[in-house]
């Protein structure tokens, strides 16, 4: 496993009233690829340490974007008491399944719910980064309107990118599609695509099953649960 490196704070911007994009300072920083994520670790004054994952939100850098989880022991920290110049220290990258290299041709499906949208972010991030014209396209899930984070991308988007946002709870005003649960109709018709599923586990398992059922490949679909960690 790789060591420990210390962050520092550098910039703190809301995505949502509860979310938050932390971009970091970290000298010895390796780089990474899309979809990976880090741990971060807390230490209080006693000693004691919490431990959990967020996934990179940036093509290069550290930036990571945290959904604050009601009664949570880290995320309420970093998305309302973290200050730039604050410490953290966080290790990573991790993973090397779920990713995404630019070099891959293929199509690329990428479905997020929630927090899922941040490690497809990257991947979307370094598609433009590395000027390929690779054929993507998002299917975003959320509640409401003002849980979308990354609005000024993903409301608009560079060419070759299709963004269809699934509103579970409340629509926008004249949006097409009625507010509901995601369904095949929004996942379909099927292409040929690289896939990436990631969310909450529950939501996860739904999109993994829809997409089965469109006739993708279970080799060609990758999944990032963001389930309780430590
Ligand atoms: C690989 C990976 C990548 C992740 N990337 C991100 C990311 O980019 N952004 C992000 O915001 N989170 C991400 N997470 C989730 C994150 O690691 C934490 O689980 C989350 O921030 C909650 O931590 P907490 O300490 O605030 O809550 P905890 O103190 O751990 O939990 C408090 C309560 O909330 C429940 N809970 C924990 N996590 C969640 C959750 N995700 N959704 C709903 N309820 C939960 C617990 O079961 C518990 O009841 C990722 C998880 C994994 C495994």
């Amino acid at each position: 496993m790789t060591r420990w490196l210390t962050a520092r704070l550098v910039e703190a911007r809301d995505e949502t009233p509860t979310a938050r994009t932390l971009r970091f300072e970290v000298p010895g920083w390796p780089g990474h690829l899309p979809g990976q994520h880090v741990d971060v670790r807390l230490t209080a004054e006693d000693g004691y340490t919490a431990r959990r994952s967020y996934s990179l939100a940036s093509a290069a850098g550290v930036e990571l974007t945290v959904q604050r989880v009601a009664g949570g022991e880290v995320s309420p920290y970093l998305t309302r008491d973290l200050r730039p110049g604050d410490l953290v220290e966080l290790r990573g990258p991790v993973g090397g399944w779920f990713v995404w290299r630019a070099a891959d041709p293929a199509p690329v499906l990428l479905v997020a719910g929630g927090a899922g949208i941040v490690p497809l972010m990257s991947m979307i991030r370094a598609r433009r980064a590395a000027g390929v014209s690779t054929p993507f396209r998002l299917v975003y899930s959320l509640r409401s309107p003002a849980e979308l984070y990354y609005a000024a991308e993903l409301l608009d988007p560079p060419a070759g990118l299709e963004v269809s946002l699934v509103h579970t709870r409340r629509t926008p005003p004249g949006h097409a599609r009625p507010a509901g649960r995601l369904t095949a109709a929004d996942l379909g018709p099927y292409g040929e695509a690289d896939c990436f599923v990631c969310g909450p586990s529950g939501y996860v398992e739904a999109a993994a099953d829809l997409l089965l059922g469109l006739g993708h490949d279970p080799a060609r679909i990758r999944t990032e649960r963001f389930g309780p960690t430590g």
